[in-house]
């Protein structure tokens, strides 16, 4: 009994010191930068942020560096709505400067979580943009809050800038490696100083980060596409666990800041997240969801009359398996070009309320016809659910589902912003059951094998899988602090209770 109030007494403590875990940390998001330009920076910045846009749309913000000052704007909003006025620009002098835009989730914090974050360190000013999400976010920033630290933001990016503060390194580059090295979890980092522009990527690379070149600058983005915008060219991508510096002389420096580890890349950039037209090692993204789609067509073909994508993230599978399957393509659905996404919508009622507008059945095409439907990923299935009764009502005589990924059975902790395992269609149903659930005539998912088949990998090697692919097997690639806190005390509890 002693030793379950104590326990008890230790669990009360830690709420106590505990900061509350802010819902939403700093989520999937599109970071870029530019350095020895030879005209100015913020404009190629704000080009490259609107071709990253589709990675993070509630806000960005651009920092430049100019005769020993930095200079920053952030807005709410879209790039395009916000940085293309010449004042905007007249604003944000300087020959370098870095870039964030960043995915709007619900209760997102608002304006004070926009990045770049800023700070004036003891060896002068550092700007800071930072994809992924941190997995020890409460656990460090306890510790820092206990030693006297004050969080400006609620962001977990913000451990970055504490963290290179706090470090007794002895010039710019080891304090940003200390840092890197105390943080868990998934981070690409663009980082400015006075001196040099700093590309940074995670141990097992979970979220890209591409080194380009535009005549004698060198560029870093999250997808190639931001590259095309400005007519840079690619080099390569920064490595897992290597630290790129590209000084204001056009000077290039590469420092492993980890061990070398297998690359474990998010296989989700690959189905959903990266746009069609960049290129991931090389191959260009579209390319490789067409062969997601052909992949499916093989696996899990109907008869049908027509294949149609639901557009646009389900576009380039329906292609390949169009084109696999030798039956028509065609337009099921029409898009709404003026309804943002769905899916980060807070609560399901407004979800399917947007999903409803969204997209509209195309009565002439579906009345009277077998349809397969493809979709790069099943959720929820608010999506898939709506859809099914619109073409139902349409006339459509058979609705048939085709999900270019296996079911997503565990949540995201890096930054996709998946749902809690409980609202996963997946999580505890089977195909079946879930097909039942939205009321589709049959129901297929792309299989793992046939996933890392159609991605070139082969099979998925079970010790040493080539991708970060946790959302389908539970198999994390990183220690996740945070999250196993919360399951460790829940569990402890329960094993406490039954005790007693
Ligand atoms: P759901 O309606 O919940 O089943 O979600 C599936 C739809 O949301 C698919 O059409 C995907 O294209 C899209 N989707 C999947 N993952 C994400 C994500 N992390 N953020 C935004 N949209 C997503």
């Amino acid at each position: 009994m002693s030793h379950v109030s104590s326990f008890l007494r230790r669990q009360q403590r830690l709420q106590r010191e505990t900061p509350p875990l802010p819902r939403a940390l700093n989520e999937e998001c599109g970071v870029f930068g530019i350095i020895n330009h030879d005209g100015p920076a913020s404009q190629k910045v704000a080009m490259g942020l609107h071709a990253l846009q589709h990675r993070g749309q509630e806000g960005a913000g651009i920092t430049t560096y100019y005769e020993g000052e930095f200079h920053q704007a952030k807005e709410l909003g879209l790039v395009a709505d916000n940085f293309t006025e010449q004042s905007v620009f007249d604003n944000l002098p300087g020959t370098a400067g870095i870039g964030h835009t960043r995915y709007s989730t619900a209760g997102g914090g608002g304006a004070k979580n926009l990045q770049p974050l800023y700070a004036d360190l003891e060896t002068g000013g550092i700007a800071l943009a930072h994809n992924g999400n941190l997995t020890n976010n409460r656990v460090l920033r306890r510790r820092l809050i206990n030693r006297g630290a004050i969080f400006h933001t609620t962001s977990d990016s913000e451990l970055f800038i504490q963290l290179t503060a706090l470090s007794r390194g002895l010039n710019m580059s080891e304090k940003i490696i200390d840092a890197a090295r105390e943080v868990e979890g998934a981070f690409a980092l663009v980082v400015l100083t006075r001196d040099a522009m700093y590309g940074v990527r995670d141990a097992v690379g979970i979220r890209p980060l591409v080194l380009g070149k535009l005549g004698d600058s060198y560029v870093l983005a999250s997808e190639s596409c931001a590259f095309d915008l400005i007519g840079a060219e690619v080099v390569r991508d920064v490595e897992p666990g290597e630290m790129v510096i590209c000084g204001r002389d056009g000077s290039l420096v590469s420092r492993r800041w980890a061990a070398e580890r297998l690359a474990r890349p998010c296989i989700f950039e690959l189905i959903y997240f990266a746009r069609p037209n960049s290129f991931v090692d090389g191959e260009s993204v579209y390319e490789i969801r067409k062969r997601l789609g052909r992949t499916m067509a093989e696996e899990s073909h109907v008869e049908a009359d027509l294949i149609s994508p639901i557009p646009d993230s389900g576009v380039p599978s329906a292609i390949g398996y169009a084109q696999a399957s030798g039956v028509p393509y065609e337009m099921a659905l029409i898009r709404s070009h003026f309804v943002g996404r769905t899916f980060i919508e807070p609560s399901q009622q407004m979800r399917e309320m947007k999903v409803q507008r969204k997209h509209s059945a195309n009565i002439g095409v579906v009345k009277g016809k077998r349809v397969v439907l493809v979709d790069d990923s099943l959720v929820r299935g608010t999506t898939s659910r709506k859809i099914i009764s619109m073409l139902r009502d349409a006339g459509a005589k058979e609705v048939h589902i085709r999900v270019a990924c296996p079911p997503i059975r565990f949540p995201d902790f890096y930054g996709i912003d998946t749902p809690s395992k409980e609202e996963l269609l997946a999580h505890d149903r089977d195909v079946e059951d879930m097909r039942q659930l939205i009321g589709a005539d049959t129901l297929s998912f792309l299989s793992l094998d046939g996933l890392y088949q159609a991605l070139g990998k082969g099979k998925r090697d079970q010790t040493q899988p080539a991708f970060t692919d946790h959302c389908f097997t539970g198999d994390y690639p990183t220690a996740n602090p945070d999250h196993d806190d919360r399951d460790n005390v829940v569990q402890q509890l329960s094993l406490l209770r039954e005790a007693r």
